[in-house]
C-alpha cells in the first residue's frame, strides 16, 4: 500500500516539530498539522514567556539590592503592557523561526484542526492525508476543576495576555505553575496569595527543599494558605472576586488556577480508530511510543509521562530513530533534572532524600549546606541558599542533588551530567571549586547531617 507521507505529525509543539523536522532531514516525507501558533505550549504559553516574566519580576529584587552597592536609581515604576507586549513580540519572532525550521527541513505544514479517521488517514479542514505512520503530539492544556463560580477563574494560558495586572491575586495549586506564577505576580508588585489544598506545596520534591522554599516565599511577601480548598467564587459588584473557603474568604482582582494539565485529545478521533487511553485520558503507548494501533504513535504531554519540553524533544528523537533510522530505542527517564523558576529557583536532579531512604533503607548519607549568598552581604536582601546531596552510603554514589537559590537551574544542569555518569561523593570531593560561587558548595560539603 502506498501513502502520501511517511509520517504525519499532529501538533507543532516541541515534540512534534522536533520529530517532524528530524524525520524529514533523514529523508522521510513528512507533514505536520497545527491549528494554533507554531511552537506549542512551551513557546507560546509556557516555558519561554514564563521565563521572560520571571526575569521581569526578578528585577524588583535587583532594584532593592542596588542601594547597597552604591546605586541610587530613584523611584522605579513598572508597566505591565510593556512587559506583556515585548514578550508577545518575541514569541511571534519564535513562531516565525519554527515555521522556517519546518520549511527548511522540507516538512509540509498543514494549517487546521486534524482528526484521525483511520489507522493511516488524517483529515484536516476536509482534506484527507494518508501516511504510513501517524504521530500524535498534541500536548496538554490547563485543567480547572468544576465548582460554583469556577468560570471566574483564569488559567495560565490567559495569564500571558492579561489586559491589566491585578492589584491582588489568588493563585490556586501547589505545583510548578502555581509556585512560579505566584513568584512572578509578587515580583511585579501584586499582593499575592497562594492557596494549596495540602499541608505543604510542591508534593514530590525533597521535603527540606519544600520547607525551605515555603520560608523563602513567605520572606518575599507571598501569603501562603495551606490546607485550604476553595468551595466557590462569586463576582462582586465592584468587579473583584471573592473565593469562599468554608470558614474563610479572600477577595482579589484575579484568581488563577494552576491545578494541573490534561492531555489534549479532544476531537482527535483516536478512540474511534481503536487507540487505547490511560485512566487520565492520556494516550497509552509502549516503550517505543506505539499505541494500540500499530501505525499510530504518540509523544510528549499527551502520553502523560513527564510534562517537560526536553522530555518531549527526547521522545521526538527516539521516534525518528524508531521509525526512520531503524534503531529501536526508548528514552532513559532516569536522572532528569528540572527547575522550578520560583524566586529563589529550585533546581533538582535524581532522588529526594525520602525516595532514596525508601529505596535504600539505612544506606543513605545526606549532606546539606545553607548560607547567605555573597551578593546578599551587601544587597540587604534576606534571601538564603540551600543545597543538598543524597548519597548511597555503601556505594558512595550520589543519588540526588537539590538546590534552592539563584540560578539553581543553571547549576543543577551541570550536576545532572555528573549523576548520569554515576559520580560518587568522592568525585565531588576531589573536584576543585570555582571561587567565589554558590555552586562550589556542592564540592565542599564534608560533614554528613544524616548517615
Ligand atoms: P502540577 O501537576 O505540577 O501541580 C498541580 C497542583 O494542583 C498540585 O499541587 C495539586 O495538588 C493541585 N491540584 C490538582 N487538582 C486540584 C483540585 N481539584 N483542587 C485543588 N488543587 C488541585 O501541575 P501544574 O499545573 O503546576 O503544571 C503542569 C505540569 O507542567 C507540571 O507537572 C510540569 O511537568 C510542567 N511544568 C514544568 C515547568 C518547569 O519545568 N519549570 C513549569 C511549569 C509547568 P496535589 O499536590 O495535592 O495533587
Amino acid at each position: 500500500m502506498s501513502f502520501e507521507y511517511d509520517l504525519f505529525v499532529i501538533g507543532a509543539g516541541s515534540g512534534g516539530v522536533r520529530a517532524a523536522r528530524m524525520a524529514a532531514t533523514e529523508g522521510a516525507k513528512v507533514a505536520v498539522a497545527e491549528k494554533q501558533a507554531l511552537g506549542g505550549t512551551c513557546v507560546n504559553v509556557g516555558c519561554v514567556p514564563k521565563k521572560l516574566f520571571v526575569y521581569g519580576s526578578h528585577i524588583k529584587d535587583e532594584i532593592e539590592a542596588a542601594a547597597g552597592f552604591g546605586w541610587d536609581i530613584g523611584k522605579a515604576t513598572f508597566n505591565w503592557h510593556t512587559l506583556r507586549d515585548n514578550k508577545t513580540k518575541e514569541i511571534e519572532r519564535l513562531n516565525g523561526i519554527y515555521g522556517n525550521l519546518l520549511s527548511n527541513a522540507g516538512v509540509e505544514l498543514v494549517v487546521g484542526e486534524a482528526r484521525v479517521i483511520s489507522p493511516h488517514e488524517v483529515q484536516v479542514e476536509g482534506v484527507v492525508y494518508s501516511a504510513k505512520n501517524i504521530l500524535v503530539a498534541t500536548g496538554s492544556t490547563p485543567y480547572i476543576p468544576s465548582f460554583p463560580g469556577s468560570e471566574y477563574a483564569i488559567d495560565s494560558n490567559h495569564f500571558f495576555y492579561m489586559e491589566e495586572l491585578p492589584q491582588k491575586a489568588i493563585v490556586v495549586g501547589g505545583g510548578y505553575i502555581a509556585v512560579e506564577f505566584a513568584g512572578i505576580l509578587n515580583g511585579l508588585g501584586v499582593d499575592t496569595h497562594l492557596v494549596y489544598r495540602g499541608p505543604l506545596f510542591l508534593r514530590g520534591f525533597d521535603q527540606d527543599v519544600r520547607e525551605f522554599v515555603r520560608d523563602e516565599l513567605i520572606k518575599k511577601g507571598i501569603h501562603l494558605h495551606f490546607d485550604t480548598n476553595i468551595d466557590s467564587i462569586v463576582k462582586d459588584n465592584d468587579g473583584t472576586y471573592t473565593a469562599d473557603f468554608g470558614g474563610g474568604a479572600l477577595t482579589a482582582d484575579m484568581i488563577l488556577y494552576a491545578t494541573g494539565r490534561r492531555p489534549l485529545i479532544d476531537n482527535l478521533g483516536l478512540v474511534d480508530v481503536g487507540v487505547d487511553l490511560n485512566q487520565d485520558s492520556s494516550i497509552k503507548v509502549d516503550d517505543f511510543y506505539q499505541t494500540s494501533v500499530p501505525s499510530i504513535y504518540a509523544i510528549g504531554d499527551v502520553i502523560g509521562r513527564m510534562q517537560l519540553t526536553p522530555v518531549a524533544l527526547a521522545e521526538g528523537m527516539a521516534i525518528v530513530d524508531n521509525l526512520v533510522r531503524g534503531i529501536k530505542r526508548t528514552v532513559d527517564y532516569s536522572n532528569i533534572a528540572t527547575a522550578v523558576f520560583c524566586q529563589p529557583n529550585i533546581g533538582t536532579v535524581g532522588l529526594t532524600a525520602e525516595e532514596a531512604e525508601n529505596q535504600f533503607p539505612d544506606d543513605i548519607t545526606l549532606f546539606t549546606s545553607e548560607f547567605k549568598h555573597l551578593k546578599h552581604t551587601l544587597s540587604g536582601l534576606d534571601e538564603r541558599t540551600y543545597m543538598k546531596l543524597v548519597v548511597q552510603t555503601s556505594t558512595d554514589k550520589v543519588l540526588g542533588a537539590h538546590m534552592v537559590g539563584a540560578e539553581a537551574g543553571e547549576i543543577i544542569q551541570g550536576l545532572a551530567i555528573a549523576l548520569k555518569c554515576g559520580a560518587t561523593k568522592a568525585h565531588f570531593d576531589s573536584t576543585i571549586g570555582i571561587h567565589p560561587t554558590a555552586a562550589e558548595e556542592f564540592v565542599t560539603m564534608r560533614t554528613p547531617v544524616i548517615g
